[in-house]
């Protein structure tokens, strides 16, 4: 009777599994700015009214917006231009770039959808124009790179794989180990593709691109009280980080 309960179980893991992993392959597409192909479930109009929706609270957790009026509209262009030189401008999402009142935390991020952030703590850090290009256009490049979509997506797969295999037989927390280095290596190959894209995004602008590296510069000195979540959390060594930007930089230059 056990083993008869076990072999269902375990034809029921399996079932469980394929399913999400057939489900996975249909949901496979290549991102057209990119290239690369990512498992995407949002639609372009999902991603942009989940970016919209959250972004009041995001900007609130923040301290709101800075009230200098100056200083917004001088993110606002530097993040349009941007866009307006690249092929951010041809996605259909809806760019808005806001400088947030926050002076103690230095970091920049976007939601899905166009929504893109920066705290007044790092922007005051921030050594040039082209530098505040170079925080832009990285966080462009996760809009546009979808890496939000890509993470929910493959949340979902990992959430599905791992009740079918806690289903099958007990293995539920071994398959989800798996799950998590999965989504934090994602997380990685994110920042290293954002900062791949904000540099062909600051050539495309006519921004020197060598200043991504003054703003790699500045996170690594950020340390202590003055964490980095979104730029230095989920991150691959910032030497590396800079290595990989020159060759970013040698790639795009002569295009
Ligand atoms: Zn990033």
């Amino acid at each position: 009777m056990r083993s008869r309960n076990f072999k269902i179980r375990i034809f029921l893991g399996i079932a469980i599994v394929a399913f999400a992993y057939l489900r996975k392959c249909s949901q496979q597409e290549e991102n057209p700015y990119t290239g690369r192909t990512q498992t995407i479930t949002l639609s372009p109009e999902q991603e942009i009214a989940i970016g919209l929706q959250s972004a009041p609270q995001m900007a609130q957790q923040h301290g709101g917006l800075h009230p200098n009026n100056n200083y917004q509209a001088f993110v606002d262009q530097v993040g349009n231009k941007l866009v307006n030189n690249s092929v951010a401008q041809q996605t259909p999402y809806k760019y808005d770039f806001h400088l947030l009142a926050d002076d103690k935390t230095i970091n920049a991020f976007a939601l899905p959808g166009g929504q893109v952030f920066i705290t007044y703590a790092l922007f005051s850090k921030l050594e040039n124009e082209d530098q505040l290009a170079g925080v832009l256009g990285h966080e462009i490049g996760h809009v546009l790179g979808k890496h939000s979509n890509e993470r929910i997506s493959e949340a979902n797969f990992w959430k599905t794989v791992t009740m079918g295999a806690s289903v099958g037989a007990d293995m539920g927390e071994f398959v989800n180990g798996i799950g998590q280095t999965t989504l934090l290596s994602n997380g990685r190959d994110d920042e290293l593709e954002s900062d791949d894209l904000g540099v062909k995004f600051m050539i495309k602008a006519g921004y020197n691109p060598e200043e991504m590296i003054g703003v790699m510069e500045i996170l690594k000195q950020a340390a202590g009280p003055n964490r980095v979540p979104e730029f230095q959390s989920t991150h691959p060594d910032p030497e590396n980080r800079i290595e990989k930007i020159q060759k970013s930089i040698e790639k795009y230059k002569n295009q």
